[in-house]
């Protein structure tokens, strides 16, 4: 399984914010979308990423002031991304080394999709039942 599949069932759509928009927006964004990130873009490139972990950390450092913070100030600049010919190993490894749960995918070095840690687990588990129903069968038939 590879981030390509995942991509091509759940789409490619990616919901990106501007690095001057403030905290309360991001917020209202991932509330509305029902996400746990958002991509930080500017000109195209890739800025940072701001979770929703990234806004609790301002809340408990600023409080209620944290909202008009803007993205730029509370986002993780050092963006670890997958390609869309990465396995979904790939993917749980750097999740799991960089303890995060969402990973922007980069094709040509373009954002071309986000995976979460809810789209790997899926499929991880679609992929066992399989293994295990294929099993069932072979031992049924032997
Ligand atoms: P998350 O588990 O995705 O909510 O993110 C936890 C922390 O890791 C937050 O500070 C995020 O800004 C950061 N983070 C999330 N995804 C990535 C990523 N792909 N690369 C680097 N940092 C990330």
């Amino acid at each position: 399984m590879t981030v390509l599949r995942i991509l091509n069932d759940k789409g490619r759509k990616v919901v990106t914010v501007a690095p001057k928009v403030t905290i309360d927006s991001v917020d209202k964004t991932q509330s509305e979308t029902r996400i746990g990130a958002v991509v930080v873009v500017e000109k195209g490139e890739i800025r940072g990423i701001v979770s929703e972990r990234d806004i609790v950390i301002a809340l408990a450092k600023h409080g209620g002031a944290a909202l008009e913070k803007l993205a730029e100030e509370c986002m993780t600049t050092k963006v670890v991304t997958c390609e869309p010919a990465d396995s979904i190993n790939v993917v749980m490894q750097r999740m799991t080394a960089g303890r995060f749960r969402h990973l922007p995918v980069v094709e040509d070095g373009k954002l071309a999709g986000i995976v979460s840690i809810g789209d790997v687990v899926k499929r991880r588990i679609e992929d066992v039942e399989k293994e295990a129903e294929q099993i069932r069968e072979y031992i049924a038939t032997a």
